[in-house]
């Protein structure tokens, strides 16, 4: 399969979807990131355009670390994106370029005005990307990919795990992506959420401090969901298998889906081709 990840900021895939997105590459699946801003407006003491090429290392490292190859608008401000006409062509003939399986994408019901512009001009490409008169420099796809929605927190509407993926074996690899993107793990997001001063000097404790729970000690479902909206990626990475335990039952049986303690899930956007059962099994196999 071809997998392309769309997210509105280099962080939006990783956190969501990364460990999907590394169990895909080692099974031999392609899968691109694309961030359609430039990252330039996350960090409160780097200039614009210091954070902008901060952010680009820290994109690079990822890609590196999953095997993913990793797109950036590096043009397209932070906190600017519309989903405009423009800006919707420039993605049909992406997409098209690409012709991808699956898209993954923000819910337009997200918190960010960015995220809600992302998922938005994902929604207006999705029935354009066979329409052969619309952007005719780039040929039409044939069949319009499966679409889902990355997992948010967001309950007006409420997400719907319609698929939540088993990612234990890649934990490990995640917070180590998580751990990569120093200037927003480290700085802009304990700045925003007022933590700066709980982050640790050394290297291995700002590690431990990144995780927030122990990776081997099983925690309940209810100590999970209890905790507060974390800033501490090992809980937040936690909260979807708490979250979607019984679908994670439905999908790998009561044996294994009891047990599963990361995954990631996934909402079926109803303009994207229906999912058939062959990307599902592909999806629950990895
Ligand atoms: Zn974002």
């Amino acid at each position: 399969m071809k997998v392309l990840m769309i997210g509105a900021h280099q962080d939006d895939n990783e956190f969501r979807c990364g460990g999907t997105a590394y169990k895909l590459v080692q099974k031999g699946h392609e899968v691109r990131f694309l961030s359609m801003c430039n990252g330039c407006g996350g960090h409160h003491v780097l200039t614009p355009a210091e954070t902008t090429a901060t952010r680009a290392k820290e994109s690079a490292a990822v890609a590196k670390l999953l095997g993913v190859s990793y797109d950036v608008w590096d043009d397209q401000q932070d906190c600017a994106l519309v989903a405009d006409l423009e800006t919707r062509r420039r993605l049909i003939r992406y997409i098209r370029r690409f012709s991808p399986d699956v898209i993954i994408a923000h819910r337009t019901n997200d918190y960010h005005a960015d995220h809600r512009a992302s998922g938005q001009l994902v929604m207006d490409a999705s029935y354009m990307l066979i329409v052969p008169h619309e952007c005719p420099d780039v040929p039409a796809m044939k069949k319009t990919p499966v679409i889902m929605y990355n997992e948010d927190n967001f309950t007006d509407p409420e997400f719907h795990g319609d698929l939540v993926v088993d990612i234990d074996s890649a934990i490990k690899t995640k917070l180590e992506m998580a751990h990569l993107n120093v200037s927003q793990v480290y700085e802009w997001l304990p700045y925003t959420s007022g933590q700066l001063d709980e982050i640790p000097e050394d290297e291995e404790g700002r590690f431990k401090w990144l995780c927030g729970i122990e990776l081997d000690k099983w925690y309940s479902d209810e100590e999970i969901m209890s905790k507060p909206m974390p800033i501490s990626r090992g809980v937040r990475f936690a909260r979807p298998a708490a979250r979607f335990r019984d679908k994670l039952i439905e999908e790998y049986g009561e044996e294994k889906g009891s047990k599963i303690r990361f995954a990631e899930a996934y909402q079926v956007c109803e303009y994207g081709s229906a999912m058939s059962e062959e990307i599902r099994k592909e999806f629950l196999s990895l």
